[in-house]
């Protein structure tokens, strides 16, 4: 794995990163950079657009930061395995989390779904893009997830790619060892990783999951975990089984 440095502050920026480049600051940056980290002119800090890799840059501006100077490439861009991560929005701060803690386990993209018992019916998809940017910033990732509007459960599987593996985490499976159940598969075409609301799946949705092509019932133990809870936990099997952590390289 490239060097990671997890002391400097690291920025997203919306811009294109070669040796030269200046990018403005926008105000909420130079404040943060200014006022938070009480960074001035000549200081420099990592910068990435989820494209270019990451950069060193110097902090450029008289009074408070208001540009940055791209000098040199520190790490090349990476590929995220593709895994979405297909849930049940929960309300406020543990959506958040749940956002957060999916970037952090290297899902590829967010996609809300509404099934009969998901609590919330609107999902504030600038709120998911600034903990997606908020994650990478401070876990030093470089691809960013990409975050769907919330689709009706239905809708979700027929408009999915039916040659993608389905990981249905259903909390009414019978306990068997999750990471043998994933090895058992193929993941050629992606995966999405199913995570249900607190209410659980309801009867049909459940009958409907088990008739998909391509699908796999995982069970996450004998304990019935939160979905904040189960995200983490299924990400992290499916990524060990399936994804990026087998050291393949
Ligand atoms: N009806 C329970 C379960 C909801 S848990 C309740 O109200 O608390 C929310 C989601 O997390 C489930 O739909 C499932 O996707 C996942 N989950 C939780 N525990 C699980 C388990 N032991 N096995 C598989 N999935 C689980």
């Amino acid at each position: 794995m490239p060097e990671l440095d997890l002391r400097a502050p690291r920025l997203f920026v919306d811009a294109p990163l070669s040796p030269g480049q200046s990018v403005t600051l926008e105000q909420n940056q130079s404040n943060y950079l200014g006022n938070v980290l009480r960074l001035s002119a000549g200081e420099s800090i990592l910068v990435f657009n989820g494209r270019d890799g990451e950069w060193q840059a110097e902090i450029a501006g008289r009074k408070r930061p208001d540009s940055l100077t791209i000098t040199a490439q520190t790490r090349p861009q990476d590929r995220l395995p593709d895994i979405a991560y297909v849930f049940a929005p929960l309300k406020h701060a543990r959506l958040d989390y749940m956002v957060q803690k999916a970037v952090e386990m290297g899902a590829s993209s967010l996609q809300p779904v509404l099934t009969r018992f998901t609590q919330v019916s609107r999902v504030n998809g600038e709120r998911m893009r600034a903990n997606v940017i908020e994650a990478a910033e401070q876990c030093g990732i470089l691809s960013l997830a990409e975050v769907a509007e919330p689709v009706p459960f239905d809708r979700f599987l027929s408009q999915r790619e039916s040659r993608r593996l389905l990981v249905f985490c259903d909390e009414a499976a019978e306990v068997e060892n999750p990471l043998e159940a994933l090895q058992g598969t193929s993941a050629a075409a992606g995966i999405d990783v199913l995570i249900g609301p607190e209410g659980g799946f309801a009867e049909e949705e459940r009958a409907l999951l088990l008739r998909q092509p391509q699908t796999l019932r995982l069970s996450l133990g004998p304990r019935i975990l939160r979905a904040d809870t189960a995200g983490v936990a299924a990400l992290a099997l499916v990524q060990a089984a399936r994804g990026d952590w087998g050291g393949s390289g």
